[in-house]
């Protein structure tokens, strides 16, 4: 299959989250952060997510990382391109169920409040759940064996690395509240009772 189809998939996907994003975060930035426990660790991992989230981008644009690409087969695509189209949904749905109170980094905005509703019923951490969705689909839709899963590995370790301390900081915030709200819902997928 011609390669151009995965580049066009990845691009579009790329594009279509930060669209989603742009309206979210520019609306995030007009409230005021009372709290920001973004330390060096955190700042290493954002910009090695970051990082994570360009390779795809350069291996469209450039033969940089062509040493590392494989045959695109439909089955793979086509699965990749499902995951991409689920992950984008939850990702703007938890965008929107999150509103103001969204971060980029490990912040309390003012008046931040408990969201336990929409997506976040369940899932604790479901905007991470649609990242990890978009990134399986990534690897799968895209046929390099660099490219393809940069931004799974990244976002991986950024979330294995802070999600301990995201929940440290909302027991801290929401004491009892949190503590209920964790024990009626999962991480990254809804709890089995
Ligand atoms: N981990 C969440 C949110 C990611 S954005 C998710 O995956 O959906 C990160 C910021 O969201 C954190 O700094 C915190 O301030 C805020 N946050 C996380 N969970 C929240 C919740 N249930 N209600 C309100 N704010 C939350």
């Amino acid at each position: 299959m011609n390669l151009w189809i995965a580049k066009g998939v990845v691009l579009a996907a790329s594009a279509a989250m930060v669209a989603i994003r742009a309206p979210h975060g520019h609306r995030s930035r007009t409230v005021k952060i009372v709290e920001d426990r973004k330390g060096g660790l955190e700042i290493a991992l954002l910009v090695l997510a970051m990082l994570g989230f360009v390779v795809p981008l350069v291996w469209i644009v450039s033969p940089l990382l062509s040493f590392a690409e494989y045959p695109l087969r439909p089955v793979p695509l086509a699965g990749g391109i499902v995951f991409l189209a689920i992950g984008l949904y939850l990702f703007h749905r938890s965008h929107a169920d999150l509103g103001t109170n969204w971060s980029i980094t490990l912040q309390l905005r003012e008046g931040h409040h408990l969201v336990t509703q929409g997506v976040y019923r369940r899932i604790r951490h479901p905007m991470y759940t649609a990242l990890f969705l978009y990134s399986i689909g990534q690897t799968l839709a895209l046929p390099n064996w660099f490219a393809g899963p940069s931004y799974l590995v990244t976002f991986g370790i950024l979330y294995v690395l802070r999600v301990r301390q995201e929940e440290r900081m909302m027991l801290s915030k929401f004491g009892a509240d949190y503590e209920v709200y964790m024990a009626s819902t999962g991480r990254l997928l809804p709890r089995i009772r």
